[in-house]
């Protein structure tokens, strides 16, 4: 079965956009998301802009602040004044920063009811606590992907042990009572560790990585991987490879991508509600 994320992403957009219509009207804000870009990645370029485009359909007003260059002191001490703006609900610092700045330092001045990618030490740390106010939104997509679709097996495996994704979703599938286990570069016998589980979540960034050797007939398979070519944007799967072999695949595009776009504002709709509860 393909695993179509964009179904999942529509159904998402639809109740966020009824949360924030009800905040709205009740409480006669206009929701903000703030974006800082340093330097000018076309890929961040990219991503922001989306952003830009999905917070309108969702009635969230999302800006993106653009700096050629910034010291690290300074762009701290200017997240330390969104922080303190009432009217500024969610902050979120496009990824890279340049060479010689470090995104963890900044990311992690976030106010944690603010940090709309989940990417803090604070929110991260809350996910082995089973708080998931706010998680990064990859790893919720891949939830949402496995519920949406009501995925059978408990047992999985992720290629993978960034803090951006691997280490929150063994969080997020831990806190489900799934059975995890987390692959990288220097784990031996990865493809029979991956045969001997349900599913298989694959991030490693290599076009074609996950090849038959990998799968079984059983398998589901969530591909997280982006990688560009010229001519297309391709996961970490052989799709065309594997995609009749194994029980689920999710596509890219169309599969974790679009799901992970629409759960950022879903940290940020719960970044919201924590700040009128709290009257913060
Ligand atoms: P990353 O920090 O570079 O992590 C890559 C991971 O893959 C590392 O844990 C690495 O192991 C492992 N790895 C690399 N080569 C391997 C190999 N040959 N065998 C086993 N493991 C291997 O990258 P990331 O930020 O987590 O992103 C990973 C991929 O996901 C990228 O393609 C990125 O574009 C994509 N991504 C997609 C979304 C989405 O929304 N769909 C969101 C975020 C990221 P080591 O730790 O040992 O180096």
């Amino acid at each position: 079965m393909l695993l179509d994320g964009k179904i999942v992403a529509n159904e998402k957009m639809t109740k966020i956009k009824s949360e924030i219509d009800s905040i709205k009207d009740k409480f006669k804000i206009t929701p903000y998301l703030h974006l800082i870009q340093v330097g000018n990645n076309s890929a961040s370029t990219i991503y922001a802009n989306s952003k830009i485009k999905r917070g309108k359909k969702l009635g969230i007003e999302v800006e993106l602040e653009k700096f050629d260059a910034i010291d690290q002191q300074l762009l701290v001490d200017h997240i330390k004044s969104l922080n303190a703006k009432k009217d500024v609900n969610g902050i979120m610092i496009e990824s890279p920063l340049p060479d010689g700045m470090s995104f963890y330092e900044a990311v992690n001045n976030i106010t944690f009811y603010k940090d709309s990618d989940g990417m803090t030490a604070y929110n991260q740390g809350n996910l082995s606590m089973k708080n998931e106010m706010i998680a990064p939104a990859t790893a919720r997509a891949v939830i949402d992907i496995l519920e949406y679709y009501k995925v059978s097996g408990k047992r999985v495996c992720i290629i993978n042990r960034s803090s951006v994704v691997g280490r929150p979703l063994a969080m997020l599938l831990l806190n489900r009572d799934y059975t995890v286990t987390i692959c990288h570069s220097k784990t031996a016998d990865i493809k029979k560790i991956c045969r001997e589980n349900d599913t298989v979540v694959v991030a490693v960034g290599s076009p074609a990585f996950l090849t038959m050797d990998y799968v079984t007939e059983q398998s589901t398979v969530i591909d997280v991987g982006i990688n560009y070519s010229e001519e297309k944007i391709t996961g970490d799967a052989d799709f065309d490879g594997i995609k009749d072999f194994v029980e689920n695949i999710t596509p890219v595009p169309g599969g974790v991508g679009i799901v992970t776009a629409t759960d950022i504002f879903e940290n940020f709709l719960n970044g919201l509600k924590y700040q009128i509860e709290n009257k913060k």
